[in-house]
C-alpha cells in the first residue's frame, strides 16, 4: 500500500489537477493499493474524479461522535460512503492539536463503527527517542489505541511507524533524516508484538505495517524492503506526481520480485 497524506495543502481545483496528473502517470496495479488523503473539502469533488481501479480515498482526520451539537466537526458516520480509509492519530493532531491517547482510541472505534479503515500512526519524538523509550511509545499507541475494536477488526487495520523526527516540513523529504532499515524492522515488530499480545497471531499476521517520514522516490524500494514493511505512508512527496508516482513505481517493482 502507497498511502499520500496532502496534509493541509492543495485547494479544491489544485488537488483535482494532482489527481489528473496522477490519473496519467500510474497504471491500474492489482498489487499495488494507492490511497490519497487529500483535504477533506476535496473528498467529495475528488471522488467523483477518483479511478476506483487505481486509487482510493482517505480522510485526514474526523470527529469521533457521529452526529450532534458540535460546531464545525465533520465524523466518520458522514464520511463513510467518500472514503476506504481515514488516517487517525497522526502527529500534527497529537502534537499541534494536542489529542490524547483516548481521542485517539475513540476514533478509531468511531472509524470502524463507520466501516471506514484506520491508518492508525504512532511514532517517538527525537525528546523520546534519545531518551530510549520508542519501545514504550509504540507501545502505549498502540495499546490505548486499539482498547475498543475487535480482533476481527484489528485485522483488516493498517497502522503506521511515524517517527516524528523524520517527519518532512513538507518540503525537505529529499534530505531529511530518516531511520536506519533496523531501526524501522524493530519498530515493525513491535507494532507486530503489542497487536499480537492482545489479539492474537491472526490479528498481529493481518494488519498492514507502513513506514512514514521523508519518504520519496529514491528511497522507497529500500524503505519498502525492510522486513515487516507492507507499504509507505508519505507526505511531503506525494505533493509531486513525479515523486509520488515514482514510489508507486517502485512498490509496483517490488510486488513484481515477490511474483
Ligand atoms: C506524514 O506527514 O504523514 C509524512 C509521512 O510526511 P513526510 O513524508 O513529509 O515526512
Amino acid at each position: 500500500m502507497i498511502a499520500g497524506n496532502w496534509k493541509e495543502h492543495l485547494n479544491v481545483s489544485q488537488s483535482s489537477l494532482l489527481l489528473h496528473r496522477l490519473h496519467e502517470r500510474i497504471k491500474v496495479h492489482r498489487s499495488v493499493e494507492v490511497v490519497l488523503a487529500p483535504t477533506m473539502l476535496a473528498l467529495q469533488p475528488l471522488s467523483m474524479q477518483i479511478d476506483r481501479r487505481k486509487f482510493r480515498l482517505a480522510a485526514q482526520n474526523a470527529y469521533h461522535i457521529d452526529e450532534g451539537a458540535f460546531t464545525g466537526e465533520v465524523s466518520f458516520a458522514m464520511l463513510q460512503d467518500l472514503v476506504t480509509y481515514a488516517i487517525i492519530g497522526h502527529s500534527d493532531r497529537r502534537n499541534k492539536f494536542n489529542e490524547n491517547l483516548d481521542e485517539v482510541c475513540a476514533k478509531v472505534a468511531a472509524a470502524v463503527r463507520s466501516d471506514i479503515i484506520p491508518i492508525l500512526c504512532v511514532g517517538e519524538t527525537q525528546t523520546e527517542r534519545l531518551a530510549g523509550e520508542t519501545t514504550r511509545v509504540i507501545h502505549d499507541q498502540v495499546v490505548t489505541a486499539l482498547a475498543n475494536v475487535t480482533a476481527k477488526e484489528v485485522q483488516s487495520m493498517v497502522i503506521a511507524y511515524e517517527p516524528v523526527w523524520a517527519l518532512s516540513s513538507g518540503t525537505d523529504f529529499l534530505h531529511h533524516e530518516t531511520p536506519k532499515p533496523d531501526e524501522i524492522k524493530k519498530a515493525a515488530n513491535v507494532i507486530r508484538h503489542n497487536v499480537k499480545e492482545l489479539y492474537g497471531v491472526k490479528a498481529a499476521e493481518g494488519i498492514r505495517v507502513l513506514y512514514g517520514g521523508s519518504a520519496n522516490a529514491s528511497s522507497a524500494y529500500d524503505l519498502l524492503n525492510v522486513e515487516g514493511i507492507d507499504g509507505l505512508l508519505v507526505g511531503g512527496a506525494s505533493l509531486n506526481y513525479h515523486e509520488f508516482s515514482g514510489i508507486v513505481d517502485a512498490a509496483y517493482r517490488k510486488s513484481r520480485s515477490e511474483d
